[in-house]
């Protein structure tokens, strides 16, 4: 299995076992240099974007990788909202009791 279908791999386990699989088909996929630049490009090495309705997330090849890709996910839960809104320190308090950091720690 190549790097991009195990981080393909990797989504679809977080949304069926985080998010109860009700994330939508999600385009991913490793990068050198991220496409996206400003406040839609992420501190954790990851950018999300959405391109008429599909949803591509770009990964950094970076032994992280894993964290950057549920920080990603929330982006695609919480579309358009931002890091600063409610919602998203809610949704990272709710992944935080569900116990995904023993995942990547
Ligand atoms: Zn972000």
């Amino acid at each position: 299995m190549g790097l991009d279908e195990r981080a393909q791999a990797q989504f679809d386990t977080f949304n069926a076992v985080y998010f109860n699989g009700e994330l939508p088909d999600v385009d991913v996929r490793f990068v050198h240099d991220l496409r996206l630049d400003g406040p839609r490009r992420c501190r954790l090495l990851g950018a999300t974007s959405k391109v008429g309705g599909q949803f591509f997330i770009e990964l950094r090849r970076d032994h992280m990788w894993r964290l950057t890709l549920m920080h990603e996910a929330v982006h695609v839960r919480l579309w358009p909202r931002s890091h600063k809104s409610k919602q998203w320190k809610q949704e990272v308090q709710r992944l935080a009791v569900a116990g995904f950091l023993l995942e990547v720690f």
